[in-house]
């Protein structure tokens, strides 16, 4: 199948995911996760008009910046982000997804100050906790959101979280459930420097489950390239 052809069926589970929740498909926000993907391929979906483009490591960032920076894209930091690279990307990215700790808040608060930038992030939740994957406690959240207060080169726009792999998803939806839950109690709480907007959460094999639950962002990458080698 076609990179175009791939694309067409994601657009259209996407807008019966919507359907089924009565939700409208201008409020998802597609992101299409290229690593390990080359740029000419990637230009293939780019061409088509996707912007979003996510990615996991900071070095394949980098290396794909210099062909593909000048265009008009939106490069979202998908992957745990180590404290000491933050500053290879920090004037590259637009959205980073993985905030988990307050060592990275940090860096990336001195970081984006040094350019003169506040950088929008995300707060990383593992609702599932599991071991194999980043991410704070759904209990934890609520106490670090109040410490990014310190970082005013931060601006918290939300929540991302992963579900364990499941080949039914239904059997992961209380991880979306509970993730809109937690996203919904944040943004009750009105704190000044915290505007709970995005709610990052579906990948291919979950996205419609995780619409129906409330993301406004899901990240697709093997439902567009097909397996990764
Ligand atoms: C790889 C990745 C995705 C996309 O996964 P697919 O199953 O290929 O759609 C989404 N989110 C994160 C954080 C990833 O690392």
């Amino acid at each position: 199948m076609s990179i175009n052809e791939n694309i067409r069926e994601i657009e259209q589970k996407i807008n019966e995911a919507c359907n089924r929740s009565n939700r409208e498909r201008k409020d998802i926000n597609l992101v299409v996760v290229t690593k390990t993907i080359p740029v000419d391929i990637m230009s293939e979906a780019i061409e088509l008009g996707l912007k979003d483009i996510g990615e996991n490591k900071v070095q394949e960032i980098t290396k794909k910046y210099e062909t593909l920076g000048d265009s008009d894209l939106y490069w979202h930091m998908i992957g745990h982000l180590q404290t000491n690279k933050v500053k290879y990307i920090i004037d590259k990215v637009d959205l980073i997804h993985s905030l988990d700790r307050k060592s990275l808040a940090k860096e990336l608060n001195k970081r984006a100050k040094k350019i003169d930038k506040v950088i929008d992030v995300l707060v990383q939740v593992n609702i599932a906790e599991e071991e194999s994957k980043f991410g704070l406690k759904k209990e934890n959240v609520m106490e670090f959101l109040k410490v990014l207060k310190e970082y005013p080169n931060i601006k918290v726009k939300g929540l991302m979280t992963m579900a364990p792999y499941d080949e039914d998803p239904q059997n992961i939806r209380y991880v979306f459930k509970e993730a809109k839950e937690l996203f919904e109690e944040v943004k009750n709480q009105q704190l000044a420097h915290i505007e709970m907007e995005y709610l990052s959460m579906g990948m291919t094999n979950d996205f419609e489950v995780a619409i129906e639950e409330g993301a406004n962002i899901i990240r697709v990458g093997t439902g567009i390239f097909g397996k990764r080698k």
